[in-house]
C-alpha cells in the first residue's frame, strides 16, 4: 500500500473535457445549464480535499434527470478516463499495476471515494477517482464515513506511517501453514490514523484476503530460497532475503503484506529448519 499522487490540474476543466466528449447535444445542453452550481460544488470539493476534510461534505441532492445526466459522464473505458488512469498510475518508480487498497489484485476500475450514488456531482471529479480493483470497489461501497469520521483510507490524503503496523503469525504444521494477519500499534502511529487503518483493513476484509493468498506467496518464496540456500550459509541466506524484502517494500510500501509475511518466515525457526 502506497500513497498516491492526486490530479493536480484544474478539476472543473477536467469535468468540462469529459462533458465535451459526449455526442448527445441535448444531454450536453442540460449539463451545461447546471454549470454555475457545479462549479461551486467542485470548488467545495477541492477545498475539503485540500483540508483533508471530505467527510464533512454535504450532498447537493441531485435526483431524477439531473442525476441520470451526470451518470452518463462516467465511462471507465472512455478515452478521457483511460488517460486519467494512465496519469494517476504513472509514478517516478514506474507504472502502478496493483490496487493500492489491497495490494492483491490488479487495477480494473475506479473507486468513487465520495460515493457516486449520494454525490452524483462528483462522478468525474478527478480527485474523487482512485484506481482500484473489482474486489475492493464493492466492499468499500457507499460506507465511507461514520459519525463524522472517515472509515476508509484516502491514499491521496492520509499519509501512511513509515513504521510497521501490519503483523502476521505463522503456524507451521506438518502438512500446512496457517497465517493470521493483524494490525497492532506497536510503533506509535497517531491514534486517529491507526483507527482509520483498522477500519480500512476490516471493511475490505484484508486479513482474510491476505491469508487466502499466503500459500502462493510461501510456495514462490521457497522456490527462491532453496536454490540460494544450497550454496550459502543460513546467515547469508537471511541477508539475501532481507535485501529483496527491502526492495519490495520500496516498490509496494513499508507494510506490504507479502514483505511482512516473508519477514516473519525468515525469523521463524520452524520455517528455516528445513534448510539446515
Ligand atoms: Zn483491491
Amino acid at each position: 500500500m502506497k500513497n498516491l499522487r492526486s490530479y493536480d490540474e484544474d478539476s472543473f476543466a477536467f469535468y468540462e473535457l469529459v462533458r465535451s466528449r459526449k455526442r448527445d447535444a441535448a444531454l450536453v445542453a442540460r449539463l451545461t445549464a447546471m454549470d454555475a452550481n457545479m462549479r461551486l460544488l467542485f470548488d467545495r470539493y477541492d477545498q475539503s480535499f485540500a483540508a483533508n476534510d471530505l467527510q464533512s461534505l454535504n450532498a447537493h441532492g441531485y435526483v431524477n434527470q439531473d442525476k441520470a445526466d451526470l451518470g452518463e459522464l462516467y465511462e471507465y473505458d472512455s478515452a478521457t478516463l483511460s488517460k486519467l488512469k494512465d496519469r494517476l498510475t504513472t509514478t517516478p518508480s514506474g507504472r502502478l499495476v496493483k490496487c493500492q487498497y489491497c495490494t492483491i489484485n490488479s487495477i480494473s476500475t475506479f473507486d468513487h471515494f465520495v460515493p457516486q450514488g449520494d454525490f452524483p456531482e462528483f462522478i468525474v471529479h478527478p480527485k474523487n477517482l482512485l484506481c482500484c480493483c473489482g474486489d475492493c470497489n464493492p466492499r468499500k461501497g457507499s460506507r465511507w464515513r461514520n459519525a463524522g469520521q472517515r472509515t476508509v483510507l484516502n491514499l491521496y490524503l492520509d499519509t501512511l506511517p513509515a513504521v510497521q503496523y501490519l503483523f502476521v503469525t505463522v503456524d507451521i504444521g506438518f502438512t500446512s501453514m496457517a497465517t493470521a494477519f493483524y494490525l497492532e500499534n506497536r510503533n506509535g502511529v497517531d491514534a486517529r490514523l491507526f483507527a482509520l487503518l483498522v477500519d480500512h483493513y476490516s471493511k475490505l476484509n484484508l486479513y482474510e484476503r491476505f491469508s487466502d493468498e499466503a500459500d502462493t506467496v510461501i510456495t514462490t518464496f521457497r522456490s527462491v530460497i532453496e536454490p540460494y540456500r544450497e550454496n550459502h550459509t543460513l546467515q547469508e541466506t537471511r541477508q539475501f532475503v532481507l535485501e529483496t524484502i527491502r526492495k519490495e517494500q520500496i516498490a509496494f510500501g513499508q507494510n506490504y503484506w507479502q514483505s511482512v509475511l516473508k519477514l516473519e518466515l525468515i525469523n521463524n525457526d520452524d520455517f528455516l529448519i528445513d534448510y539446515e
